[in-house]
C-alpha cells in the first residue's frame, strides 16, 4: 500500500507528516516557506552532478515524458529511464556511482524528440541541438562512466563526472587548497580566460544565483513566521551567507543552529555533504524541513534522564560501571520536505554540522527521521519477509503490533545509552582489540538495548505497555541475525561488515546456549528453517551474560578473548542455510533501494492556512517540480 511506484532496483514510498494538522497556521506557514526554500534548490544538484548537459537532459526527458503521457502513449523504456534520471538527479546510479544506460536506441530517442510540439519553448533549446548534445551523455557508456571515481593511480578530478572543477587537474586542486585554504565547500574551481585558477562562488550574484535568489526569497518569508528570535537570527545568518558566499558566515549559522533546541520546526538547507567530491572539498546542495515528534522525543528524554539508573543496574562487573553517566541527546523529527541530495533517496538520521571544530566547541545536533523510518518499516511489513521467515502467526501479529516501537526503542537505547556506558580499566587503550573492536563495540550497544528493553523499569517509566514489545524484538533480532541478514551476503563469502558480524555473533551465541536448555530451537518445516524462542526470560539472562563478558573484554583489552568470540560466532555461515535463505529471499523480489515522494503543500484559497496533500504520484511530482522550480539556464 505504501509503495507508490517501483522501477529498476528502486521502490518509491510515501511518508506522512504526523502532527501537521495540530499546528497553528503560523507554524504551518513557517513549514511552507522553508519547504519552498528547499524545493527551489532542486536544479543545483542536477547541475552539480553533471553540469549543463544534465539540466538539458532533465528538461528534454520531462518534455517527452509529459507529451507521451498526455497522448496516452508513454513508452515503457522512456518511462524507466526518465524515472531513473529523476531518482539519481543525473545519469549515474545513486549508490554505485556507475552510469546507467537506457533500453531505447538513439533512433527511438531522436524520433520521440521530434514529435514534441513547442519543444524549443518547453526546453529552451531546439530538438536538433538537444539530440546531438545529449547523444554521448545518454548512449556512450565510456563517456563520464563514473559520477565519483576513487580508483588508485588516476586523476580523480578528470575521471569523475561531477561538476566541481573545470580545466584543472587533481594536483592543481590539491595545491590550490593547500596554499590558499580559502572557500572550498561552496564554489566551483575553474581555469579562467587568463589561465589562472579561480573560484566561482555559489551565491546570490555568483554561480547558481538564479536558484539561490529564490531560496533566499523564501527564507525571508519564513523568518516572518519564525518561532522565536533565535530562529529569526539563524535564518538571517543563513541568508547573509547565501548573499555574500562567505563561509565564515556559514560557520556562524551552524554555531547558532546547534545551540537552538527549543523550536519544534527545524531545517537543514545548504551545501553540506562532500561525498560526491572525490577530493572531499565541495558540498552538494540539500535541504530537509523537519517537525519535532513530541512523543518520541519525550521517550528519549526519559531514557537519557534515567541514564544513571540503567548504568547502575547493568549486568556488567561493578568495576567497569561508570560512576557518572549522561545520556546523549537525540531528537526524533518528522520530515516535512526533502530536497536536493536528500530526495528522493533520504537518510534516516542526520548528525550535523560536519565542521569538527564546531562539533568540539559547540556540540552537534543528532536527529532521527521518525516518519521516514516508519515508512520503511511499513514497506518491510508488506514485503513478505516477515511472513516468509517468521515461524507462526503469533510471531507475525506481535511484530505488526510492536515492531515499530521496538525498533525505535532499540535504536534509542543503543545510541543514547549503549555506546556511552561502561568504563575502561586504567592503562587499557581503546584500540587494544584492534580489528575486532568495532564488532564488539556494536555488540555491546546492541546487548545493552536487548537486555534493558525487557526490564520492568521500561513499563514503570511508561515507555512500553508490556514486555511483549521486548519479546517481539527478541524474535526479530534472532530472525534477522541467524537468517534474514544472510540474504545480503554473496554465497561463499563470510560476514565482513561489523554491524552484521555483531548481529550474527549475538544471535549464534544465545542460540548455542539456548538450544542446550531448550530456550531456543531451530525448527524445520517443509524443508525451511525457522528460529523459535521458548524461553524469553532465559534469553534475556543470556544477553546479560554476554554483555558482561564483552564489557570485560573491552575494559581489560582482552584481545585473545575478543578474537575467539568474533571468530567463533561472528564470521562464518553455514553454506546450506545460507543458500536456502538467499533463495527464499530472492523469490520475494524485493527492491533493495527506496526513495520518497514529498507531500504537496499549498496555501488555502483565502490565504489563511496551509493544506497538505498526500496523493501525488512520483512522476506527477517530478514533472511538477520540473515546471514550477525551473531556475538554471539550459545550455
Ligand atoms: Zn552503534
Amino acid at each position: 500500500m505504501c509503495v507508490v511506484d517501483s522501477f529498476a532496483d528502486v521502490k518509491i514510498l510515501r511518508y506522512s507528516v504526523d502532527g501537521f494538522e495540530q499546528l497553528t497556521p503560523k507554524q504551518k506557514f513557517l513549514l511552507y516557506y522553508l519547504s519552498e526554500a528547499a524545493l527551489w534548490g532542486r536544479e543545483i544538484l542536477f547541475h552539480q552532478n553533471g553540469g549543463d548537459e544534465t539540466i538539458l537532459l532533465l528538461r528534454t526527458l520531462d518534455a517527452i515524458y509529459a507529451y507521451q503521457q498526455q497522448k496516452g502513449e508513454l513508452d515503457s523504456r522512456l518511462a524507466l529511464y526518465t524515472k531513473r534520471v529523476w531518482f539519481c538527479s543525473g545519469v549515474h546510479h545513486h549508490y554505485s556511482n556507475d552510469k546507467f544506460l537506457p533500453e531505447f536506441s538513439q533512433d527511438d530517442f531522436n524520433s520521440w524528440l521530434a514529435q514534441v510540439p513547442n519543444f524549443d519553448t518547453l526546453v529552451g533549446a531546439s530538438a536538433g541541438y538537444a539530440a546531438s548534445r545529449l547523444s554521448k551523455l545518454i548512449f556512450d557508456k565510456d563517456y563520464k562512466p563514473k559520477k565519483v571515481c576513487l580508483d588508485n593511480g588516476v586523476d580523480l578530478v578528470a575521471s569523475s563526472a561531477v561538476n566541481f572543477y573545470e580545466g584543472v587537474s587533481q594536483r592543481e586542486v590539491e595545491h590550490f587548497y593547500k596554499t590558499r585554504g580559502a572557500n572550498a565547500l561552496n564554489s566551483k574551481l575553474i581555469r579562467n580566460a587568463n589561465n589562472q585558477l579561480e573560484e566561482q562562488i555559489w551565491k546570490v550574484g555568483g554561480m547558481y544565483s538564479d536558484a539561490i535568489v529564490r531560496i533566499v526569497e523564501n527564507l525571508k518569508r519564513a523568518s516572518q513566521y519564525a518561532e522565536n528570535e533565535q530562529q529569526v537570527d539563524i535564518i538571517n545568518t543563513l541568508i547573509a551567507y547565501y548573499e555574500q558566499g562567505d563561509l565564515s558566515l556559514f560557520d556562524e549559522y551552524n554555531k547558532k543552529w546547534v545551540s537552538e533546541k527549543q523550536s519544534i520546526v527545524d531545517f537543514i538547507n545548504g551545501f553540506i555533504e562532500v561525498y560526491s567530491d572525490p577530493l572531499g572539498f565541495k558540498g552538494t546542495w540539500e535541504s530537509i524541513v523537519e517537525l519535532v515528534d513530541a512523543a518520541s522525543s519525550e521517550r528519549i528524554r526519559l531514557i537519557s534522564e534515567n541514564a544513571q539508573w540503567f548504568e547502575d543496574h547493568s549486568p556488567i562487573d561493578a568495576e567497569f560501571r561508570k560512576t557518572q553517566v549522561t545520556g546523549v541527546s537525540m531528537r526524533v523529527v518528522n520530515a516535512v520536505m526533502l530536497a536536493g541530495d536528500c530526495y528522493p533517496a533520504t537518510p534516516i538520521g542526520v548528525n550535523l554540522p560536519n565542521a569538527e571544530w564546531i562539533r568540539e566547541q559547540f556540540g552537534s545536533k543528532s536527529i532521527s527521521l521518525g516518519n521516514i523510518t516508519h515508512a520503511h518499516h511499513e514497506a518491510a511489513k508488506s514485503s513478505g519477509v516477515l511472513d516468509e521467515f517468521a515461524y507462526d502467526a503469533d510471531e507475525i501479529s506481535r511484530a505488526h503490533t510492536w515492531g515499530r516501537l521496538a525498533d525505535d526503542l532499540h535504536t534509542q537505547l543503543h545510541e543514547c545509552l549503549g555506546h556511552g556506558s561502561g568504563r575502561m580499566r586504567e592503562g587499557v587503550t581503546l584500540d587494544a582489540l584492534k580489528a575486532y573492536g568495532s564488532t564488539l563495540e556494536e555488540a555491546r550497544a546492541d546487548l545493552f538495548a536487548l537486555y534493558f528493553m525487557a526490564d520492568p523499569k521500561m513499563i514503570e517509566l511508561g515507555i512500553i505497555p508490556s514486555l511483549d514489545v521486548a519479546w517481539s524484538h527478541y524474535d526479530a533480532y534472532l530472525r534477522s541475525g541467524m537468517l534474514v541478514q544472510l540474504a545480503r551476503i554473496a554465497e561463499g563469502k563470510n560476514v565482513e561488515e561489523s554491524h552484521m558480524r555483531n548481529r550474527l555473533l549475538i544471535s549464534r551465541y544465545v542460540f548455542e546456549k539456548g538450544s542446550a536448555t531448550g530456550a531456543v530451537k531451530m525448527l524445520i518445516r517443509d524443508g525451511k528453517h525457522y528460529i523459535k524462542i521458548y524461553g524469553y526470560q532465559a534469553l534475556r539472562q543470556m544477553f546479560g551474560e554476554l554483555l558482561r563478558e564483552i564489557q570485560r573484554i573491552k575494559s581489560t583489552g582482552d584481545y585473545e578473548a575478543a578474537r575467539e568470540l568474533v571468530e567463533n560466532y561472528g564470521i562464518r555461515i553455514d553454506a546450506m542455510l545460507h543458500h536456502e535463505v538467499r533463495e527464499r529471499y530472492q523469490k520475494l523480489g524485493i527492491k533493495p533501494f527506496s526513495g520518497f515522494v514529498n507531500p504537496r503543500m499549498s496555501i488555502s484559497d483565502d490565504g489563511s492556512d496551509i493544506h497538505i496533500d498526500y496523493t501525488e504520484a512520483y512522476d506527477a511530482q517530478m514533472l511538477r517540480y520540473g515546471n514550477e522550480y525551473k531556475t538554471l539556464k539550459c545550455q
